[in-house]
């Protein structure tokens, strides 16, 4: 078979053997990759410093004929951003978002939007790891835009119990489980109660719709956040995310 060219963002990763590492990769035509490095962990092989997580390489490689093991042959580096590894905020948030990505890519099917969002995520907060809460206001409109992506997008319009158009209010009902908000002519009703709502403000609510569509939304959108709201926010992906994709996310859980 012949060798392949690819784009690719490094996942993560295992040690094989004494020598060797498997590295795991994001590409955009065929999703999530494994790929054999031989040895990568000797002191002078020519793949040292190019397969740490974040990084953004061009890869050319050798598909498996039978497995899913493929055998990496060439490695540019194309952005290492230096800006996540020096900060512990862009660092943690990167980290999150590699991790939320690492659970949804197909392996071995084509995922460019995907790829395109890690990477469009990757440049933002490497720009923006100095700045203070940024970061993390990156991740958590990674993470609606990610949902999005999916076809997991809440509804945020419509009360997800009678179909109302949600009046603008303070705050509003968002329930995690159910799919959306649920406007307060329905949370008396028993029915609706699946699993705690969080409350979350005007300003959250149009953060979550607006990064829904768009990543990232402009710098003015962004910062008009509140802290109060951003938290709103995060909590509010941590939740959904938990419930959505199936999978145990910090600050979540299924039966929240
Ligand atoms: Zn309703």
């Amino acid at each position: 078979m012949s060798d392949l060219k690819q784009q690719a963002i490094v996942i993560g990763g295992v040690n094989y053997s004494d020598s060797s590492r498997v590295l795991w990769l994001i590409t955009p035509e065929y999703g999530r990759q494994s790929m054999l490095v031989r040895g990568a962990r000797r002191a002078r092989s020519r793949f040292a410093g190019r397969m740490e997580t974040f990084n953004l390489l061009e890869v050319v490689y050798r598909k498996s004929r039978s497995g899913t093991l493929h055998t990496l042959r060439e490695a540019d580096v194309q952005n290492q951003f230096p800006g996540l590894r020096a900060s512990l905020e862009a660092f943690m948030a990167a980290s999150g978002a590699v991790e939320m990505i690492k659970n949804v890519a197909p392996e071995d099917h084509e995922c460019a939007a995907l790829f395109q969002l890690l990477e469009d995520f990757l440049c933002c907060a490497d720009e923006a790891a100095d700045e203070e809460g940024m970061p993390a206001l990156l991740l958590a409109a990674f993470g609606w835009r990610l949902l999005s992506l999916l076809g997991l997008e809440p509804q945020l319009v419509n009360c997800i119990r009678c179909g109302e158009r949600l009046e603008r209010c303070e705050s509003y009902r968002f329930q995690p489980a159910s799919g959306g908000v649920v406007c307060s002519g329905c949370a008396g009703d028993p029915g609706s109660a699946t699993g705690r709502p969080l409350l979350i403000g005007y300003g959250a609510l149009r953060f979550i719709y607006r990064s829904g569509r768009k990543f990232p939304l402009v710098r003015e959108e962004l910062s008009a956040l509140s802290r109060q709201e951003l938290a709103q926010a995060q909590r509010a992906v941590e939740r959904y995310s938990a419930y959505h994709l199936g999978e145990k996310q910090p600050g979540g859980s299924r039966q929240a």
